[in-house]
């Protein structure tokens, strides 16, 4: 089958790397001039690793394993803890954080020559009884017997699908980066979460002496531009216990990224006909879960094993049944991923049911709302492999700071 992929982002790499496997002739056209490899870091929990490592993706060398998440208050108290090496036990698969560029290289990898097109911008897409047809910015056009929009959170496919882009702020942004910090959490297997009023401080290891933080702030992304953002995040956050000063006194200038946050309600039908879509353009929501890629990764996964059963059959009947069976498994999962993602619910102080259950409660959950989420986990034929040797995750500090 040819199918055509827009966009070479983390879905669509990862559904060329699934379909070439299967034999399928599949070229990704990306607007960019080159991969895309900005984004400061991202966590590959079980779901994720578990879809790489069937799409034969190493990350061997790369991230840092993550076996606890900490919730703090600005003050240093620390409020909870889900010890998420519990799930990574069950299903026999790390969760690792790890660069952006790092995952995209890992993906790239090994794509044979000329299997992403760059500088296509696709700008109208059509239909027809044979096939789909796709028109680039550049006045070139392509046709094949499937389309997968895989073209993020402005995604171009969607509009057409759906008619109407369904996204909308939630009412934060982030500031972020990837930076060489000498705090604790930097070379920890420990993600902290810090809330207060002014918002909320992220920190996770992200291998290579590097560390991911990011500030989620409440604003509307139209305000107008923070002309000097790192002085500002200096100033808001200056009152907050370590690490939270001593993490942006070490933060370069350049180093600093922006971006607005965007939900919308998961639809059930994602495609029509012989095209459909996967990833953020098929469920933007905000980063809170962090859920997103690993959520993308799920839908290449499912994709293309629907597709696999297409073989041998009547493209013209099979297509449209395999995106219904694809659906079908994706949908409700991306959904109650986004529900959790869009209040943006660990941005602030948890509600109190949650804050008087004890930790282990909390893994536990956690556990089984991974797999409640992923087809991967939830569908996957053999049982989870045997435990991993892991060496114990570093106790966290006394008195819940880092200094
Ligand atoms: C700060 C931040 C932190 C995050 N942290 C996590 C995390 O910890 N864990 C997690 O799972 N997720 C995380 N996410 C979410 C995750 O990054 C996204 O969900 C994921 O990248 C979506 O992948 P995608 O392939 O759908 O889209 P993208 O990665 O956005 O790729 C889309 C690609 O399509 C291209 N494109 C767009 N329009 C066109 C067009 N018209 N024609 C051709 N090409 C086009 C773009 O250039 C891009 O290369 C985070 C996101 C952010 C912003």
């Amino acid at each position: 089958m040819k199918v055509l992929v827009i966009g070479a982002g983390i879905g669509g790499l990862a559904l060329a790397r699934a379909l070439l496997a299967d034999d399928h002739d599949v070229t990704v056209f990306e607007r960019a001039p080159a991969l895309r490899v900005s984004g400061a870091a991202l966590t590959l929990w079980s779901n994720g690793t578990g879809v790489l490592a069937d799409l034969g993706v190493s990350l061997a060398g790369v991230g840092a394993p993550i076996d606890l998440l900490e919730q703090r208050g600005w003050d240093g108290r620390v409020l909870m803890r889900i010890d998420v090496s519990r799930a990574a036990d069950a299903y026999g698969l790390p969760h690792i954080a790890l660069p952006r560029r790092r995952l995209i290289e890992r993906l790239a990898d090994e794509l044979p020559t000329g299997t992403v097109l760059f500088d296509k911008a696709c700008v109208r897409v059509a239909q027809h009884a044979d096939g789909v047809r796709v028109d680039f910015a550049d006045g070139t056009t392509a046709t094949g017997d499937l389309l997968v929009g895989a073209d993020g959170h402005r995604s171009v496919v969607r509009d057409h699908l759906w008619g109407a882009d369904p996204t909308r702020p939630s009412g934060w942004v982030t500031w972020q980066g990837l930076s060489r910090v000498d705090i604790d959490v930097a070379s920890s297997r420990r993600g902290l979460m810090i809330v207060g009023p002014e918002g909320m401080c992220g920190l996770m290891p992200a291998g290579e002496g590097l560390l991911q933080w990011w500030f989620d702030v409440r604003r509307r992304p139209d305000a107008a531009p923070v002309t000097d953002p790192l002085a500002a995040l200096r100033d808001t956050f200056a009152h907050w216990a370590s690490p939270v000063p001593d993490t942006l006194a070490a933060v370069a200038e350049g180093e600093v990224e922006f971006f607005a946050h965007y939900r919308h309600k998961v639809p059930r039908t994602w495609g029509r006909g012989r095209a459909t879509v996967l990833g953020d353009a098929a469920h933007t929501m905000p980063p809170t879960m962090a859920q997103g890629a690993n959520q993308a990764l799920d839908d290449a996964w499912v994709l293309a094993r629907a597709l696999r059963r297409t073989a041998d059959r009547d493209p013209a009947l099979a297509i449209p049944r395999a995106l219904a069976e694809y659906e079908r498994s994706r949908s409700p999962r991306a959904a109650l991923t986004a529900r959790r993602a869009g209040p943006e619910t660990t941005n602030k102080y948890l509600p109190t049911l949650f804050r008087l259950m004890p930790d282990p409660l909390i893994s536990r959950y956690y556990t089984r709302w991974l797999r409640q989420v992923s087809a991967y986990l939830s569908d996957r034929p053999t049982p989870p492999r045997s435990r991993p040797t892991r060496t114990p995750a570093p106790a966290p500090a006394p008195g819940g700071t880092n200094a």
